[in-house]
């Protein structure tokens, strides 16, 4: 596996908290002057900066390849308010690194005359470890399923062939408005599930002649996973109790086990033949074969500067440092 590329972004501040902001950003490394900690990413984009930038760091080369047949995972990290879903799905003025990916998705298929592809897409949620179906809103609790003809799946998600751009978006939509979404203490409306949008890359060789069609090449699958995962804070900072408690665990299991997951593949533990505990939570057993391998891996952590979040930052931090 290539080494984890890691992008820190952050979000704009009121003018209030960028003047009490104690934070620094110098190149690739930010810190908060006259504390020890310094952390250094591949790169750090400040508020001024957009999404464009931030997708062409590394995801647009992961779609370039996931094209290719290498499969791809780019997550969204961070606090809830940190900017994740902003920088994965968009909003209304600024499409996020989903939709670029799926636009470059098609553009680059449309300019392949060797092969022909099929794309299908499925979007799914992990929510207290269960795992559902934003497609098919009616598919709960679904399990996760290995053999050797299809590898690691979610048996019954359902997957949508899909032909163009608009027709991603629209299935998205669709999706969106069934996510589970749950109040806080906090009084936001804070995402406490992982989200995956996938989509699923085939394609078969144009060639009419028979020793190239039946070679190992001829047909290609991989997958890009393109996922925002739930509010990295402790659930005793929201105030958490009763059903948001069990949430709360939940989540932190999950992206506990993706931090280690993660910090086992950046050491070279999987090519050494090292355990990698890729069945410690539903996420990572999931993307699975979108992590290891040869498969292409980039986390964007999205941060805060303000001063009054200066604990979870320097945590999500410290988390995005043990992928490098
Ligand atoms: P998260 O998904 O991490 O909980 P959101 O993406 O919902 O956070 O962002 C919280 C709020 O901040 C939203 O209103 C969003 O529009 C805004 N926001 C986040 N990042 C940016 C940005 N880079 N530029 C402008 N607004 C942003
Ligand atoms: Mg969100």
């Amino acid at each position: 596996m290539e080494r984890i590329h890691v992008a820190v972004r952050a979000r704009p501040l009121s003018s209030e908290d960028a003047k009490t902001s104690p934070w620094r950003i110098s190149g690739n490394s930010i810190f908060i002057p006259n504390h020890s900690s310094k952390f250094e990413f591949d790169q750090i984009f400040g508020e001024d900066c957009d999404t464009m930038q931030v997708y062409q760091a590394r995801t647009k080369d992961i779609v370039a390849a996931a094209v290719r047949g290498f499969n791809g995972t780019v997550f969204a990290y961070g606090q809830t308010n940190s900017g994740k879903t902003y920088t994965m799905r968009g909003s209304r003025t600024e499409p996020g690194v989903i939709p670029l990916a799926v636009r470059d998705l098609f553009e680059i298929i449309q300019q392949d005359d060797h092969r022909e592809f099929l794309l299908r897409m499925s979007y799914m949620e992990i929510y207290n470890e269960e795992i559902n179906d934003l497609l098919a809103p009616e598919h709960r609790k679904l399990q996760i399923h290995e053999n050797l003809e299809r590898g690691i799946y979610v048996a019954g998600l359902r997957e949508e062939i899909v032909a163009t751009p608009e027709q991603v978006l629209h299935f998205m939509e669709f999706g969106e408005s069934h996510r589970h979404i749950g109040e806080t203490n906090m009084n936001l409306y804070s995402s406490r599930s992982h989200t995956i949008f996938r989509m699923i890359i085939e394609s078969r060789d144009r060639s009419e002649d028979e020793e190239d069609a039946n070679s190992c090449d001829a047909v290609r699958v991989s997958v890009l996973n393109l996922v925002d995962l739930a509010g990295s804070e402790r659930a005793a900072k929201t105030g958490a109790e009763g059903v948001r408690l069990k949430e709360g665990s939940h989540i932190n299991k999950s992206l506990m086990t993706l931090g280690t997951v993660i910090k086992k593949l950046s050491e070279g533990a999987e090519s050494q033949g090292g355990h990698v505990p890729y069945r410690d939570s539903k996420l990572t057993r999931i993307l699975q074969p979108a992590l290891g391998g040869n498969a292409n891996t980039a986390m964007i952590c999205n941060i805060t500067l303000a001063q009054i979040h200066a604990d979870e930052t320097k945590s999500s931090l410290q988390f995005a440092s043990r992928a490098l």
